[in-house]
């Protein structure tokens, strides 16, 4: 079981509509580390993806278990479990993590080219061209 369970999320969900913030709620990928304790899945670097609950937050909570379940693809065998967990605004702000909504334009990034080895920014998930001419991604 995750640190939330899903009637938990119910509670929260209907809380901030309530309040008339539900805007500020938001999905996140919590991995669990063991021994109860749990951390946000981050992607690239330490970004952590984050996408709004929106109008129906039954519909989003199933694209963040999509989420969810491409972080256990890509660290599957190391044994973890990752859940879509709900959060807020302030929150994510308190923590001091970075983070982006998933599906917009990532955060800046360092790549080096392949071509000339010069670094260049490049948004997460996106390309560029190098002044080489080289694409780098
Ligand atoms: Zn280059």
């Amino acid at each position: 079981m995750g640190s939330q369970s899903r009637s938990f999320q119910r509670r929260v969900v209907d809380a901030a509509r309530a309040q008339g913030l539900l805007g500020d709620l938001f999905w996140y990928v919590e991995i669990e580390i063991g021994y109860g304790r749990h951390a946000p899945a981050c992607w690239p670097g330490v970004w952590v993806p984050v996408m709004p609950v929106g109008d129906d937050w039954e519909a989003s909570s199933h694209v963040a278990d999509v989420l969810a379940q491409i972080f256990a693809w890509h660290n599957a065998g190391r044994g973890l479990v990752f859940r879509a967990a709900l959060t807020n605004e302030e929150a994510l702000r308190e923590s001091g993590a970075t983070w982006y909504v998933w599906g917009e334009d990532g955060p800046p990034i360092d790549r080096v080219c392949g071509g000339c080895g010069a670094v260049t920014v490049v948004a997460a998930g996106g390309w560029a061209v190098c002044e080489c001419g080289e694409m780098v991604r």
